[in-house]
């Protein structure tokens, strides 16, 4: 079956309809777009199961609580980045399992992503109007309050996804800024391409964030990611 069919079903069977970080990356891993390398290690493994998942990775790693019930995760404590050692990751599990949560507990450990140029934000939503559409923007909390985004109908073909780039005031930032390179914008492109295309073949995904991804000189890197499915 396909990858992308079989994560969606798995939540539908469960009764779920917002996909947690792990899958939501997972998914988008499937449509061969780069994420940040993961491994979930489920509460009964213990921290046995964190230390190993964490040396297959690499130190330096990032930990997060990963829990139905935990959607804004910074908010409460559930990103632990830049874990250097065991000695660190053996406070940040500890720190982890006292987050309160009703639903099942597991851990995603990740590898560090490297900082980037720019973070932005590639978003979807199935608008009752125009149907399947994709966003886009500059990551971080001064873009939200200035609502810089683009948004268009999709799928989008390559001209619609030069101008989304294009058209939001902060392409600045991507264009290479106080001595910093510019970003890739044709790895850019190419994600909003991919998504419009998702969201367009599998309109039961209701919505989707990747929020934020890592924008390089030389490619990107997709750190988080939410995807809601219609009830
Ligand atoms: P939230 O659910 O709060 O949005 P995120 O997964 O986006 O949680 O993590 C919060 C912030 O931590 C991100 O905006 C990013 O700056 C940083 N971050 C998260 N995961 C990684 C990672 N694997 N590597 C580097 N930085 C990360
Ligand atoms: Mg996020």
């Amino acid at each position: 079956m396909n990858k992308v069919k079989e994560i969606i079903d798995t939540a539908k069977s469960e009764d779920r309809n917002v996909l947690t970080e792990f899958e939501s990356k997972e998914l988008i891993k499937s449509l061969d777009l780069p994420i940040t390398e993961q491994i979930l290690v489920g509460e009964d493994e213990g921290f046995e199961g964190v230390k190993k998942a964490c040396s297959t990775i690499g130190y330096p790693v990032v930990m997060k609580l990963i829990a139905e019930d935990v959607v804004h995760k910074s908010d409460v404590g559930a990103v632990k980045l830049n874990i250097g050692d065991e000695d660190d990751a053996k406070s940040a599990f500890d720190e982890l399992m006292k987050i309160e949560s009703q639903a099942k507990k597991s851990i995603s450990v990740q590898e560090m992503a490297k900082e980037p140029v720019a973070e932005i934000i590639v978003g979807s939503l199935q608008d009752a109007q125009f149907g399947p559409t994709v966003m886009f923007g500059i990551g971080g909390v001064l873009v939200e309050v200035m609502e810089d985004v683009s948004f268009r109908i999709a799928p989008i073909n390559d001209f619609d996804a030069d101008e989304m780039v294009h058209e939001i005031k902060g392409f600045k930032i991507l264009d290479g800024y106080r001595g910093k390179p510019p970003a890739d914008l044709d790895s850019i492109k190419h994600v909003l391409k991919e998504i419009s295309e998702l969201v367009y073949e599998h309109q039961e995904i209701s919505e989707m964030d990747l929020n934020p991804v890592f924008a390089y000189e030389d490619g990107l890197k997709i750190v988080d990611a939410r995807i809601i499915l219609n009830n």
